[in-house]
């Protein structure tokens, strides 16, 4: 007799899901996966939410883990510099235009918050391997303020001797006193938000210094030869033609720097970019459609010249780049938020500090934690963190995970699994399921469509799918982890 299995069960369990809601798991009928896969990126990071936590009960839980051990594995910080110097266009992090008497009196609040915890048994139980210092944009801070912030860092966290800390930058107004600030001060890793040498294109989305300006910021940083510097691509902008990715993409390898970043431009509901295209003062981005093609372009030019791939999107010139702090965050390890505006995760709870500069200040002056928002872990938050952490590096261990959670995961995923090959997304192989280029592409939809299916199996189908299309500002949310942009 033949059997059926659990999730045979379960697809016909589904069949009363709606069309629309069918193809954001499955894809699209096309002999084109690259471009035609999926109708839009559904999401910016593929998540599984834990319930909102009622506000009476958020200090109490953030004092009870500090309290504890916690597990011994490895740790990240995330601290937020909540400043800009200018408000690029198609930005969906902006805060707050950078002022100088707000900025001492922040980064005096900043060092009393690391100092606050500093002494608590979960910060001294276990070493930091990466600590991000993310915004906003950290170099437009002072010499003297990055000095002080990052001596506090030295300071308060128990950082292992072989971390990594990256100090997220632009190169307007980040002067050689400021690099010496950063070096003396321990920062062993420089990520830039380059976004396009194109000297046109950087303008009309609002960056401010020109082609020959980044190419010689490189090439002095390059020649200090003491930190890994690592550059920010992003394709499918105004003005920016298959021709001036493939050279942003060409001169990034020239430039010989340890590392880059190649990623998608996501427009915003209410971003200023959206705007200005809408009043005719640019034209409009690329479609997703072309911008797999750019994605598909990108990857051909760092594989031709044998960079080693760390993820997705990113990729390593040699040993010194680490990518550390990314794949720690993205995989769900401890990643503890500093600053108005970060967030993080501790044993699966996630955390967001207040954003608002003047009420975070106030309650650091009344010694609290200033956080404003926090979730629970859901049920399985470790299977669902791993599976996300793997689909950023292009795979999934299915064997692996199986052993590990107790689960039937190639049975569970068996209709995905069999779709997915048909329409050219995946490959499988080893017991590990692998993302083709398309699939590479899509990787965002089809990690939350592997979350989403797993979500509504447990649940007998009563999940509803969360499609919310990439548009809608990250305003007035929080600087992921492990954003970066
Ligand atoms: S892209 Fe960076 S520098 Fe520009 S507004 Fe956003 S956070 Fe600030």
């Amino acid at each position: 007799m033949q059997t059926i299995s659990k999730a045979d069960r379960f697809v016909k369990a589904m069949t009363e899901m709606p069309s629309t809601d069918r193809k954001w798991l499955f894809g699209n009928e096309t002999d084109n996966p690259l471009q035609f896969a999926f109708d839009a990126k559904r999401t910016v990071h593929p998540s599984v939410k834990g319930s909102v936590m009622p506000q009476n009960t958020i200090s109490s839980t953030w004092h009870d883990l500090m309290g504890q051990h916690g597990r011994a594995s490895k740790r990240a910080v995330y601290i937020h510099i909540p400043f800009c110097q200018t408000h690029c266009l198609y930005c969906g992090f902006f805060q707050n235009f950078l002022k100088k008497d707000i900025e001492d009196a922040y980064i005096a609040r900043l060092i009393a918050e690391l100092e606050m915890n500093a002494d608590s048994p979960f910060i001294k139980s276990h070493p930091i391997h990466a600590i991000y210092l993310g915004g906003g944009t950290p170099s437009a801070l002072s010499a003297k303020n990055i000095e002080r912030l990052l001596y506090a860092i030295q300071l308060h966290l128990p950082l292992a001797n072989d971390y990594e800390l990256t100090f997220e930058s632009r190169f307007h107004e980040f002067d050689d006193y400021k690099i010496d600030a950063c070096l003396n001060g321990g920062v062993n890793r420089f990520s830039f938000g380059v976004q396009s040498f194109d000297t046109k294109v950087r303008r009309c989305i609002g960056r401010i210094d020109d082609r020959e300006k980044i190419l010689n910021r490189l090439k002095y940083l390059n020649g200090l030869d003491n930190a890994a510097i690592i550059i920010d691509l992003m394709y499918g902008m105004p003005h920016q033609t298959m021709d001036v990715w493939e050279k942003d993409v060409r001169t990034l390898i020239d430039s010989e720097i340890d590392g880059g970043d190649l990623y998608q431009l996501n427009v915003y509901e209410d971003s200023r970019l959206k705007e200005a295209v809408e009043k005719g003062a640019l034209p409009p981005p690329s479609k997703t459609s072309v911008q797999a093609l750019m994605f598909e372009c990108g990857v051909d030019i760092m594989q031709k010249a044998r960079y080693k791939r760390l993820s997705i999107c990113h990729w390593a010139k040699n040993t010194r780049e680490r990518n550390l702090y990314n794949q720690l965050s993205k995989s769900g390890f401890v990643t503890i938020p500093f600053g108005a505006g970060a967030g993080g995760k501790i044993e699966g709870y996630t955390f967001f500090v207040d954003r608002d500069i003047h009420s975070y200040m106030r309650r650091i002056d009344a010694e609290e934690k200033p956080l404003m928002f926090m979730m629970s872990p859901p049920e399985d938050y470790e299977l669902y963190s791993s599976i996300i952490g793997q689909m950023d590096l292009g795979r999934l261990n299915i064997t692996m995970l199986s052993a590990r959670y107790g689960v039937e995961l190639e049975d569970m995923l068996s209709p995905l699994i069999e779709a997915w090959l048909a329409k050219g997304l995946i490959k499988m192989s080893d017991g590990f399921l692998e993302l083709t280029i398309a699939g590479q592409f899509w990787y965002v939809n089809l990690t939350q469509a592997i979350l989403d299916w797993l979500v509504m199996m447990k649940s007998n189908g009563s999940h509803a799918l969360n499609v919310n299309p990439v548009r809608k500002s990250l305003s007035n949310g929080v600087k992921a982890i492990a954003a970066q942009g």
